[in-house]
């Protein structure tokens, strides 16, 4: 933290609500359109639970129903990761990216998480 800077307990995307990982890791409007980008790659409809541990839990449970088990269960962490680092580029640096770079961010996390779990199978993104 910067000298002279007030501490600050806002979110760092939406400016708007208080900073608790509930909010940042799901609630967040921001955070809300990364994981809808993985709701419609995968042509689904959720509901946000209120405590990250329950949509873990959730989101969990949904991917052991899947056909592609691996692939959703990295999800979150992907999210998550790529919110982590842009809010701590916003507080510590004062550095920012466009939404569109955000998600693109979270889609390579996505591709490379998955591809290191499965290299050879890498071309069965496409059928998320
Ligand atoms: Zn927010």
């Amino acid at each position: 933290m910067k000298r002279g800077r007030q501490l600050c307990s806002r979110c760092f995307f939406c400016e708007r609500e208080i900073e608790t990982t509930n909010h940042l890791f799901i609630h967040c409007r921001v955070t809300e359109k990364l994981w809808q980008v993985f709701f419609n790659l995968r042509g689904i409809s959720w509901s946000m639970p209120r405590h990250t541990s329950e949509a873990l839990t959730r989101w969990n449970r949904e991917g052991n129903l899947s056909d592609h088990k691996e692939r959703w269960k990295i999800v979150p962490v992907c999210i998550w990761w790529t919110i982590r680092r842009e809010r701590n580029q916003r507080c510590f640096e004062n550095k920012s990216i466009p939404f569109q770079s955000l998600k693109l961010n979270c889609l390579i996390t996505f591709f490379f998480g998955v591809t290191m779990y499965s290299p050879k199978r890498w071309r069965i993104l496409l059928s998320f």
